[in-house]
């Protein structure tokens, strides 16, 4: 990861348009030009330039984006914002040792002995043998709920399915700074793929896939290594899909979601599948809000949005594909709507 200072140029491009405002989903709610790239382009100027020292006001600040991208997609410079915030959060955590403390007892405890005690009860299936293979990655949530979901819709696709004991892909440290952690896990991946001797990769979770192919675009050595999510798979294939029964259901598109197109084919053409699209169906649930409890106001805010636009599609199904926005809106729902994983929901409902 680059430092800070070496992104100056790139800040500097910042024509302070504004436009990023239009699409924060903080900035919509605080009206704070701090919370929005081109306010903390100025503060990260200013650190850079030596006129500011960081702060935990200024962190604060870094700590409410959501490292969505909204920005960047409409940004005519072109800035990777969430680069920009993550390596300046990264200075600030490596100075801060409670934090590092904390990020190590979360590495060991919640995303290490946790997962693995849960991981106990999901059923993992060996599925079918076919000549093309892929390696599955599951993320820390998806562990949880083993591998049949991928195994049946790939087998489908005459894809063989192997299931190693991949870790987290580290995205939840790398967002707060913790480089060091992140990189742990992205050598764990590296080094279990390299004992497969496989380079096709399959997720179902946006982030995941988004993580992974980061891995890669920093070290063009890894170039060999092809990260797809499934829903390539299923539409590169032509798999007709059918529910049992007739359902109707909405979609959030998570932020990392690259290939909405592939999802969308197969939305369109499930059959028994009514899929309504709710309004701002693309924007930000708000998960990296989820632990920032001392900034529920802002964040609650951001919640009720996606809730109620879900609530006026109609729908008592949501479809997503992180595992971090399922996790989000299931507990932000109260019971009005149910979230599931897309993959493992039309496995489960197709005859
Ligand atoms: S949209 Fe891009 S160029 Fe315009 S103010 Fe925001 S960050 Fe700067
Ligand atoms: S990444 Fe998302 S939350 Fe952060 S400044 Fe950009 S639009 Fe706002």
């Amino acid at each position: 990861m680059k430092k800070l200072a070496e992104y100056e140029d790139k800040i500097h491009s910042c024509s302070k348009c504004g436009l990023c405002q239009s699409v924060c989903p903080i900035y919509k709610v605080t009206g704070n030009d701090c919370t929005v790239s081109r306010g903390q382009f100025i503060m990260l100027r200013g650190l850079i330039k030596g006129d500011l020292k960081m702060s935990p006001k200024i962190n604060r600040y870094l700590d409410l984006c959501l490292k969505c991208g909204a920005c960047s997609k409409f940004c005519p410079s072109d800035i990777d914002v969430v680069d920009i915030i993550v390596s300046a959060k990264a200075e600030y955590f490596k100075k801060h040792p409670i934090k590092k403390f904390i990020s190590f007892i979360q590495r060991v405890f919640v995303f290490g002995l946790g997962v693995k005690l849960l991981g106990l009860f999901s059923r993992n299936i060996k599925g079918k043998d076919f000549e093309k293979k892929v390696v599955y990655f599951g993320g820390c949530g998806n562990k949880l709920k083993g591998n049949r979901a991928v195994v049946k819709l790939l087998n489908s696709c005459s894809v063989q399915v192997i299931t190693p004991d991949f870790e987290c892909c580290g995205i939840p440290f790398l967002m707060r700074g913790d480089v060091d952690n992140f990189n742990k896990y992205k050598e764990s991946f590296l080094k279990i793929l390299n004992e497969q001797g496989i380079s096709d990769v399959v997720t179902t979770c946006a982030s995941c896939e988004k993580t992974l192919k980061d891995y890669i675009k920093h070290s063009p050595s890894l170039d060999t290594i092809k990260v797809k999510n499934i829903y390539e798979y299923i539409r590169e294939n032509n798999l007709k899909l059918k529910l049992k029964k007739k359902q109707k259901v909405t979609f959030h598109k998570p932020c990392n979601i690259n290939n909405f197109e592939d999802i969308e084919w197969i939305l369109n053409n499930t059959e028994n599948l009514e899929y309504v699209q709710m309004e701002g169906f693309d924007e930000c649930c708000g998960l990296n809000g989820v632990s920032k409890v001392n900034e529920y106001k802002i964040m609650s805010k951001v919640f009720s949005t996606k809730h109620n636009n879900i609530i006026n599609s109609g729908a008592k199904i949501v479809l997503t594909s992180c595992l971090g926005c399922e996790a989000a809106l299931n507990l932000f729902s109260f019971g009005k709507y149910r979230v599931f994983d897309f993959a493992e929901f039309i496995a489960k409902n197709c005859g």
